[in-house]
């Protein structure tokens, strides 16, 4: 057997506008979609409770054509659409079940009220087409209008429409995208993923892909605010949840457009681009216990509290998120990226390899101890992630 073929896979995401019969369709599927995910969740639930079984993704497909008889609408717009949603019940339950064997404490996947389900998958080429004038055919909807900013590359294989307020998209996934390698330049970098929402360089830059996401985020927050002052069940709270909603999709946004501009900076500019392994990043983050010396038995407060707040505000911060997104631009492009352990990157001298924590004098100055070498703190921290990097690709290349 021949080993299975690579696929570059790229997901492109375009504005749909369906008319208002159109919306019609599409938020009368939502709800029978809603009805097959509550159900499909409530049966894994109670097997596991009466039968001590568990009901998986595929025991769920082969009962759909028992919807046949029962509740013939929600087959209307194919069984692909249904797959789909039952894919996303497994999903949810897929993680969950990971995030209870890593110690965490994970809410369990929720029934979803009409509020919370806004969106449908076809997980393969049926129900749906593309036509050639860049328009998107649905079964049981019809052709809508798409806004085709952009090309697509790759063959289309699979595509989620979802609903965000008033507006529609369709995000559609595409395998076997072409490369399109960049001329290389010779030049490598490291990066340092802060705490303060920073990113540092090995070439002394210093980045804030958040700066332009500030002011969203503080009206956000203004009306979060005054969100909590209005009444339960009452018209102008309404307006202010969705209103609230709105100012989370820009934010969001935001975060999304810089991290793009961010990452095809990086990929244009460099051919090694290494950074943090931000699995070992996070954990070694979490303070040591620190014993009271007055009682053995007990800890005295470590901060442990303010640095889960910490670790949230960098999971916020969506460091994963551009690491992704570099190394998927990377991969198009023909760039290395290379991952390496972040540990004592922040307390190494680049210059003469002294490593100590109290090299690092600040959070922003480094100063080693034994060769006097300044700089800030963070690009010290990229310099020697950049030697990382390039001390494994050695090694690599040797071996
Ligand atoms: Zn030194």
């Amino acid at each position: 057997m021949s080993e299975k073929p690579f696929r570059r896979c790229r997901t492109f995401k375009y504005r749909l506008h369906p008319t208002k019969h159109q919306e019609q369709a599409l938020t009368r599927l939502l709800s029978f979609q809603r009805e097959l995910y509550n159900a499909a969740l409530e049966e894994r639930i109670g097997v596991w409770k009466w039968e001590k079984r568990s009901v998986t993704f595929f025991d769920q497909c082969q009962t759909l054509s028992t919807l046949k008889d029962v509740r013939p609408e929600v087959l209307e717009a194919g069984v692909t659409l249904c797959r789909g949603t039952l894919q996303r019940v497994d999903r949810a339950y897929a993680a969950f079940f990971r995030r209870v064997r890593r110690g965490e404490t994970p809410g369990f996947p929720r029934f979803k009220g009409a509020a919370r389900f806004d969106s449908l998958e076809w997980g393969d080429r049926s129900g749906w087409k593309l036509t050639e004038e860049h328009r998107l055919r649905l079964l049981g909807v019809g052709v809508v209008t798409m806004n085709y900013h952009r090309p697509l590359a790759g063959t289309p294989k699979a595509i989620t429409v979802k609903r965000e307020g008033r507006k529609w998209w369709v995000s559609i996934r595409c395998v076997d995208v072409p490369a399109q390698p960049l001329a290389p330049t010779g030049r490598a970098v490291g990066l340092d993923l802060g705490i303060v929402n920073l990113l540092a360089t090995s070439e002394g830059q210093l980045v804030d892909p958040e700066r332009f996401a500030k002011r969203g985020r503080e009206r956000l927050a203004l009306a979060q605010r005054s969100l909590a002052t209005k009444q339960r069940g009452s018209n102008r709270r309404a307006r202010h949840v969705e209103e609230v909603a709105r100012l989370h999709r820009k934010v969001r946004n935001q975060r999304s457009n810089a991290h793009h501009q961010l990452s095809r900076r990086l990929v244009n500019e460099f051919d090694l681009i290494v950074v943090e392994d931000l699995r070992i990043k996070n954990m070694v983050r979490s303070p040591k216990p620190k014993p009271d010396p007055s009682d053995p038995s007990s800890f005295l407060p470590n901060g442990a509290a303010a640095k889960a707040g910490l670790n949230h505000s960098i999971s916020d911060a969506g460091w994963g998120l551009l690491l992704s997104r570099i190394a998927y631009k990377a991969e198009e492009a023909g760039r290395t990226v290379v991952t390496v352990d972040p540990r004592y990157t922040s307390q190494r001298c680049v210059v003469c390899n002294h490593v100590a924590p109290s090299n690092r004098v600040s959070q922003a100055v480094f100063r080693c101890q034994r060769c006097g070498h300044e700089d800030h703190a963070d690009v010290n921290a990229a310099c020697n992630i950049l030697w990382a990097g390039r001390a494994q690709l050695a090694v690599a290349s040797v071996g």
